[in-house]
Order: C-alpha cells, then sequence, then structure tokens
C-alpha cells in the first residue's frame, strides 16, 4: 500500500502546496483508493496521478474547515462524467455536517450524481470504530481543534501464513483435499504413514499495517493513542520549534510536537505535513533537522510525493 499526498499546504493554497488530501492506495490490498480530505483543487491534483477517481470508493473528512472539504462538490461532480467505466458508490466518514455540506452544494449548482453516497456522520457520542471490512478497522478519536476534528486509525487485520506448495510437493503430498486441510492448520498422515504436521509447511502469519492519519490539531493524547506502534503517522505541523504557544492558541501543532507524539506512541515513522506557504525550502529542511532530534524517523512530505507504507 502507497500514501500519496495530493496537498499539503497549511489553510491557503500556495504554488508548490494545494490545500489538504492525501490518497491512502490500497490497489493490491483491496483494489480501492481512499481518500483523506478533499480541499479545494484535489480532482485537479488527482489529474497529476496515476489515481482514476472511479477507483476511490471512500472519503474520510477530519473536520469541515474549508481547507479540508471545499473539493468536495468538484470531485463528486467529475468522477461522475468519466466514460466508459463503470458507475461505482461512494461512501463518505466524517463529522456531522458534512452530508448537508455536499447535498446543498449539489443542488444548488443542480448537480445530479450516476451513483449513490453513503454517509457515515459521527459526533463527540459516536466515535471509535467507524468501520469494519474483513480486511481492515478503522477508528477514529477526537482531536483538539478550533472545531470538532479528528484523527483516523487504519487497521489492516493481519495477513494469513501462506502454504509452501513446492515444499509440500517435495514431501510426497499429493495434490488435492490435503492441501486444503493442511492450509487450515490441520495434520495429516499419508497413505504411507508419514506425518505431515502443518505448521512446518505454512508461514508465520504478517501482522497488518497500521496507518494513523490525523487531522488538525494542538498536541493530544487522543493523538498518541491513535498512533501507538502505527507503521506510519501523519501529523500536521503547521508550526516550527518555538512557536508552541502560537501553534496552541490556533489550534495547531508543531513539527517539535509531532516527534513528541511520535515517540510517546512508538510509530515507526512521521510524515509531517500541513505546512504553512511561510516556510521556504531551507526553512523545511529545518523543520525535518529539528523534529528529527526527538524521532529520528521523520520527513516532511511534499505535493504529488508517494511514499510506500
Ligand atoms: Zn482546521
Amino acid at each position: 500500500m502507497d500514501i500519496q499526498f495530493l496537498g499539503t499546504g497549511a489553510g491557503q493554497p500556495s504554488k508548490t502546496r494545494n490545500v489538504s488530501s492525501l490518497a491512502l492506495k490500497l490497489l493490491d490490498e483491496i483494489n480501492e483508493v481512499w481518500l483523506f480530505d478533499c480541499g479545494e483543487g484535489t480532482q485537479n491534483r488527482i489529474l497529476e496521478t496515476t489515481i482514476r477517481p472511479r477507483k476511490i470508493s471512500k472519503i474520510f473528512i477530519t473536520h469541515l474547515h474549508g481547507d479540508h472539504i471545499f473539493g468536495l462538490p468538484g470531485f463528486l461532480s467529475s468522477r461522475a462524467f468519466q466514460a466508459n467505466e463503470e458507475q461505482t458508490d461512494l461512501e463518505i466518514y466524517g463529522p456531522q455536517g458534512i452530508k448537508s455540506f455536499v447535498l446543498t452544494s449539489l443542488r444548488v449548482s443542480g448537480s445530479r450524481l450516476p451513483y449513490r453516497i453513503h454517509f457515515h456522520e459521527f459526533d463527540q457520542n459516536s466515535l471509535g470504530k467507524i468501520l469494519e471490512t474483513d480486511k481492515f478497522t478503522v477508528y477514529v478519536e477526537e482531536l483538539d481543534h478550533t472545531i470538532f476534528c479528528v484523527g483516523y486509525r487504519v487497521m489492516q487485520k493481519d495477513l494469513e501464513g501462506t502454504l509452501d506448495a513446492e515444499k509440500l510437493k517435495a514431501a510426497g503430498v499429493p495434490f488435492g483435499p490435503l492441501f486444503g486441510k493442511i492450509k487450515n492448520g490441520q495434520d495429516v498422515v499419508l497413505e504411507d504413514g508419514t506425518e505431515i504436521k502443518a505448521a512446518d509447511y505454512i508461514s508465520a502469519p504478517r501482522p497488518g499495517k497500521i496507518i494513523t492519519i490525523l487531522g488538525d490539531t494542538r498536541q493530544t493524547n487522543a493523538s498518541v493513542r491513535l498512533a501507538v506502534n502505527a507503521d506510519v503517522l501523519v501529523h500536521e505541523s503547521t508550526y516550527g520549534k518555538g512557536d508552541e504557544k502560537i501553534a496552541r492558541s490556533h489550534g495547531h501543532s508543531t513539527n517539535m510536537q509531532a516527534a513528541q507524539v511520535a515517540a510517546e506512541a512508538g510509530a515507526k515513522r512521521l510524515l509531517l505535513n500541513h505546512i504553512s506557504a511561510r516556510f521556504l525550502s531551507k526553512d523545511v529542511s529545518q523543520l525535518k533537522k529539528d523534529a528529527a532530534s526527538i524521532f529520528e524517523n521523520v520527513h516532511v512530505v511534499k505535493d504529488l510525493e508517494e511514499v510506500e507504507v
């Protein structure tokens, strides 16, 4: 799986950074792409990638500030206009109000979609597990911003061990129903009396990945809980070292606070986004350098950058 950043700027677009959106590409896992936030111009950014809008099956919104949702009406409308592709339904998860925003925008602009949108709204009282499929579970918790805002923890279920068919053949197991039994963990005895222990022919299950994607937030314990043992933590870094006070008053974090969260949570990797246009490229290198003094495996992402998880 990969994360592709579509917009990594804070508040307003700049020439190099668009407003917030990222795509979690789960093509090998479930042949779907999940979008997190959809700032204005997200559809234009998608045109510069290989992402097919029809593959986007779910959109998760962190909060209702404009730089995170104003791209929705445009994206949803364009998604309807791709010829020669089947219309597929879409799920939108987000704070209460997202349904009214989307439906109002579509209604007043006379937009009619040839596919269905299923809304899943939540508020302070309905957080926790919001989605479970056979491959993934998604949890939300409330963060600490100037309006209700959440972070998402996407947990892939453990991947089953695979059967070593070559080794079984070499052991003289005839191809057929016995393979199925062994795959299900059952020990078997062959006609010649040979005992086959299933565990010797199945690789150990691989732990699923954990991806934590946070909305705008002050430093808070909720972020740490969401990021426990995460393979990747995507955390905002609207401000830099020394600006902790102003960050707090505006409902945001500094790079140092993001690094503290990653360290406390035992995350493996920290990706900083929501970068202010005030920062020039040398400031961005400094953001990384300073954060690395607390959490070493840190990187400041750019628009269109793709990161393998
Ligand atoms: Zn915000």
